[in-house]
């Protein structure tokens, strides 16, 4: 039983999105942005350019894991299942989501003595808390005298902020649109002062944005269905063999459909981008093995190069627009080299 290591970059382009906004002032809504800094000749180069930030993916991947999850008839808990990643934060919100779980195994939530006890619990009762992590940290804790007084698991998946790629810095555009609800010749078109003017028309400005993006996801296998907490419980495998196998498996169909799908970011209803994927780059290895940012051209290339110096059992899956494979084929061959593996 192996702990397969899966890193994932790509370049992809999206155009006239708005899939990470931060803010409205107004009518007028906001596109992340984030500072980047570039060599320029001699010098360093501050530039703030649209951005998707790594919250936003997370979300979106453990939306996918809950669904992957559940459609194999594993556990995931009340919250987690309606995509509201609250995570166990405190005794309320493990009380309520956990409600099945607690029935399931005849427990209260007063049973839980230790923070041992309350990871293995949560682990057993809630996939994307076991590969995504959670933070107990109830208000008052570091005061109790019975019970938890806060315990944390860290993530088993990292992403980071999509961010435009270096030869694009320079030209990715955010740009306010215009847009008005038509309401005129209604009743519901609120009348001036003087009972003249039709004021009720809505207009707003949503900013989109249009830039090749750098992608990146890592998973890491080993600690799933595993103490981590605890250090005389880390590593104690907790669900069974089996199941941690299964788990692994949602896993990576998650990561397949988060990138086939771009299953993240928001206002997909109205502000869909186009997305076109120009290159990604699968490893897949018996330990951490992450390839190099795609920010610059060349990360396939100092991909292979890194893989000639240093391997974990490493394989690499590569796909590029134009090339024998199709993005399918490459992640089918990856997720199936990682399950052999798992
Ligand atoms: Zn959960």
């Amino acid at each position: 039983m192996g702990s397969p290591f899966i890193s994932v970059r790509g370049r992809v382009i999206l155009n006239a999105e708005a899939l990470n906004m931060t803010e409205s002032v107004g009518n007028y809504v906001k596109h992340r942005r984030v500072p980047v800094v570039v060599r320029r000749g001699g010098e360093y180069l501050t530039l703030f350019v649209p951005a998707i930030s790594g919250e936003s993916i997370a979300h979106g991947y453990q939306a996918l894991l809950a669904k992957e999850a559940l459609a194999r008839g594993l556990n995931v808990c009340d919250l987690c299942s309606k995509g509201i990643f609250l995570k166990s934060s405190n005794d309320r919100i493990l009380a309520k989501s956990f409600e099945a779980h607690f029935k399931r195994l005849g427990k209260k939530p007063e049973d839980i003595k230790d923070a041992y006890e309350l990871e293995k619990f949560i682990i057993t009762g809630c996939v994307v808390e076991d590969v995504g992590g959670f933070l107990f940290a109830p208000a008052g804790g570091g005061k109790r005298k019975v019970g938890v007084n806060q315990a944390k698991r860290t993530s088993n998946f990292y992403t980071g902020y999509m961010i435009p790629v270096a030869e694009a810095l320079e030209n990715a555009v955010i740009e306010p649109q215009l847009h008005s609800r038509y309401a005129l010749g209604t009743e519901f078109v609120e009348r001036g002062e003087g009972g003249e003017r039709a004021q009720g028309q809505m207009i707003y400005y949503v900013e989109i944005a249009s830039a090749p993006y750098v992608f990146s996801l890592d998973i890491d296998t080993k600690y799933i269905g595993r103490i981590t907490f605890d250090t005389a419980h880390a590593g104690e495998l907790v669900v069974s063999k089996e199941e941690r196998k299964e788990r692994i498996a949602a896993a990576l169909e998650a990561m397949r459909k988060l990138v086939l799908e771009l299953g993240f970011g928001a206002k997909k209803t109205r502000f869909l981008p186009t997305i076109e994927w120009e290159s990604l780059a699968i490893a897949v290895s018996d330990d951490v093995w992450t390839v190099p940012t795609p920010f610059t051209a060349d990360y396939i290339e100092r991909a292979k190069k890194k893989l000639n110096a240093v391997s974990e059992g490493t394989k690499l899956y590569t796909y590029t627009k134009g090339g024998e494979e199709t993005i399918e084929e490459v992640l089918d061959k990856a997720i199936e080299d990682a399950l052999n593996r798992a």
